[in-house]
């Protein structure tokens, strides 16, 4: 048997950067799942803290037992994988309990798969490399369940530093932590969650993906990462095909996106973490004008937040509703929050969810 926690993460920049081989800059919160693989019984059986009942299906796996839902499959798609690639996995048991809200942009996914994972390989005593326990948690999301996700989420659950942020680079898959010492500057990190429905938002992520892919290519290059921001103007200019004007929006947004990670990173590691404020907000001003992800509980939020003070603000994750954050003096936490309650309200909106979080460590064991 062994017990393992990953967590969620916020990420602080570089928004649909991962799938366009760029930069990206996340890390672990407090909320986490906990996963247990205990050996035993037979078959695989899954369950949840967070779903009522058990799913149990065949050792043989999937293709005996094609109504699997997804959460189980979240849950034991890992071992299915495993025993595809001839892994002798026996009979066993996964739960999970997580604290990380489902669909809230802050990868409650990449939680559940990164502990089982992790659990897994600790029971079975597989000694998986990092770069396995990636490709394993990340081939859940992508084959298991079929969602389309671009890696940052499970490299961060994975590799977080308490106390950092990762700097991940897509293309290579390399992360590195940079200090991100909040409390020391006299700040703190605001997320806010809208609650807004994600409406349209799966089929509106594969439009930004398509799109991203149909500018790289008539650009000729590799992925848009490969398009450098001195010769943004240029490069945009040669977009004049069919869906031109997308695809000059969506390419403006990743090239300035993937040079504003790169400038938040060179603020960190020199520990002038008070200047990446309005890096955060012409962030956000790309992703509501360029990219055109957000929606207007998010853009209400973040214009709340600078009005009344933070440093930058921007909404964070995928995009069509989620979190935003904000970073702010840690005095002007209560009243930012307070703030944005009442403008929901005045709104009309669902009521949002604010809280604050400071960077956590990636996934480990938990003994017991
Ligand atoms: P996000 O990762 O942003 O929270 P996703 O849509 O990627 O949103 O993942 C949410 C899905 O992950 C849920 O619909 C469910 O299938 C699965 N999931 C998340 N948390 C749990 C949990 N505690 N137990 C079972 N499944 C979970
Ligand atoms: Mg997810």
């Amino acid at each position: 048997m062994a017990t393992w926690r990953a967590p969620g993460r916020v990420n602080l920049i570089g928004e649909h950067t991962d799938y366009n081989d760029g930069f990206t800059l996340p890390f672990a919160i407090a909320a986490s799942c906990t996963a247990t693989v205990r050996p035993g019984g037979d078959g695989l059986r899954a369950g949840s803290a967070q779903v009522d009942g058990e799913v149990a299906i065949p050792l043989t796996g999937l293709a005996e037992a094609p109504a699997v839902p997804d959460w189980a499959r979240y849950v034991l798609g890992a071992a299915w994988l495993l025993r595809d690639r001839g892994v002798d996995v026996p009979p066993l048991e996964v739960t999970v309990d997580s604290d990380v809200p489902s669909g809230a942009g802050l990868s409650s996914s990449a939680a559940v798969v990164c502990s089982v994972v992790t659990a897994l390989d600790d029971a079975l005593g597989l000694g998986l490399a990092p770069d396995e326990l990636l490709a394993l948690s990340r081939a859940v999301e992508n084959d298991v369940v079929g969602a389309p996700t671009g890696g940052m989420d499970q490299l961060a659950s994975l590799r977080s530093r308490e106390g950092h942020v990762l700097f991940c680079d897509m293309r290579d898959l390399a992360a590195e932590p940079v200090p991100f010492d909040l409390g020391g500057a006299g700040l703190a990190l605001l997320v806010v969650d809208s609650r807004a429905p994600h409406a349209h938002a799966d089929g509106e992520y594969a439009a930004r993906r398509r799109g991203c892919e149909a500018a790289a290519a008539a650009l000729g290059v590799p992925a848009l990462r490969d398009v450098v921001i001195d010769d943004l103007d240029a490069a945009l200019a040669r977009l004049d095909g069919v869906g031109a004007e997308e695809q000059r929006r969506y390419t403006r947004h990743i090239v300035t996106e993937d040079a504003r990670v790169l400038q938040t990173v060179e603020l960190l590691r020199a520990g002038r973490v008070r200047e990446i404020g309005p890096l955060l907000t012409q962030s956000h001003v790309s992703m509501r004008d360029d990219f055109r992800i957000t929606v207007p509980e998010v853009d209400t939020a973040v214009e709340v937040l600078l009005a009344g003070g933070a440093l930058g603000a921007r909404m964070t994750g995928g995009g069509f509703g989620g979190c935003v954050i904000g970073l702010l003096e840690a005095e002007a936490v209560e009243s930012a929050a307070a703030q944005v309650e009442e403008a929901f309200a005045e709104a009309g909106f669902t009521p949002p969810v604010a809280f604050t979080v400071t960077p956590g460590p990636g996934a480990h064991r938990v003994d017991g």
